[in-house]
């Protein structure tokens, strides 16, 4: 259902709001391209447009969640799934180190309202 700049996606009897104006839902959609390193049903793996680091993936859940901030007990599987991800990718791309970092809220440097798991490698210069 669409009302407005948002879509309603009905997800076990609960309306979802997805707002569609949200640059990683257009990404997750295939509407704006992206380098994807990663991709299941649930979770989305693509390089950051404006690396920090020389390896610098953003891990996206599919499910339109805003931030931290806004995660309900019923998403605590897509927090593991997300740092089970970077493990792989870690493995896949043979790194032997890397940071993780969630900004949450525009005071917590967050630009985009879609939570993220920044994975970065390789000598950050500057936390995301
Ligand atoms: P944050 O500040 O934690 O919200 O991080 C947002 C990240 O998304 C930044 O590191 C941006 O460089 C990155 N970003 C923004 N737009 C795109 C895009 N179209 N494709 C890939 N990465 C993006
Ligand atoms: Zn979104």
């Amino acid at each position: 259902m669409e009302i407005g700049n948002s879509r309603f996606a009905n997800t076990g009897g609960k309306l979802e709001i997805i707002t569609m104006d949200c640059i990683f839902c257009k990404i997750i959609n295939k509407e704006v391209p992206s380098e994807v390193v990663y991709e299941d049903d649930k979770i989305i793996a693509f390089k950051d447009i404006n690396p920090k680091a020389p390896v610098h993936f953003l891990i996206v859940p599919k499910k339109h969640i805003v931030s931290v901030n806004h995660l309900e007990m019923q998403d605590k599987a897509i927090m593991a799934d997300l740092v089970f991800v970077a493990q792989k990718i870690s493995r896949e791309k043979n790194l032997k180190g890397y940071k993780l970092v969630i900004n949450v809220g525009s005071d917590g440097g967050q630009a985009i309202d879609h939570l993220h798991l920044h994975l970065l490698s390789g000598k950050p210069t500057e936390l995301p």
